[in-house]
């Protein structure tokens, strides 16, 4: 193997082994909280996360880079800047799409952002006023 390749794989290996990727976190949260869900939903548009339809609802985590949340992570890199924000507009443009599927079929979308998850009090407090409604608690 080449040392780049080693030194890559050594850097993504270590970024999945740390378990706590915002996705990660949210399931905690909805584990926490006592919500029943699935997770990445392919019967639904955009794969959600976490998802119950049962109850009517989808949770979107997105990545405040990526996703351009507008908090101080949303980023913009400075070279190809043209080819960045083509990216980011289809980004924001699928996930408005998938977003308005998503309430066609009638589910509440609760989209949570990658710098929500860090404040694992505020993530709970957040999904359980947006999801608690939906059904309670399992029988
Ligand atoms: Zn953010």
């Amino acid at each position: 193997m080449k040392p780049l390749n080693a030194q890559t794989s050594r850097t993504m290996s270590r970024v999945r082994s740390t378990g706590t990727t915002p996705e990660t976190r949210t399931g905690e949260a909805l584990r926490a909280i006592g919500v029943k869900y699935r997770k990445h939903v392919r019967a639904l548009p955009g794969t959600p996360d976490f998802a119950n339809r049962t109850q009517g609802w989808a949770v979107l985590v997105h990545g405040c880079f990526w996703h351009r949340h507008g908090c101080r992570r949303t980023t913009t890199p400075v070279h190809n800047a043209e080819h960045w924000a083509a990216k980011f507009a289809r980004n924001q443009a699928r996930d408005a799409r998938v977003e308005a599927a998503l309430a066609a079929r009638g589910l509440k979308v609760v989209t949570v952002w990658e710098c929500e998850t860090k404040d694992r009090a505020a993530l709970e407090a957040r999904l359980r006023e947006e999801l608690g409604s939906q059904g309670g608690r399992p029988a």
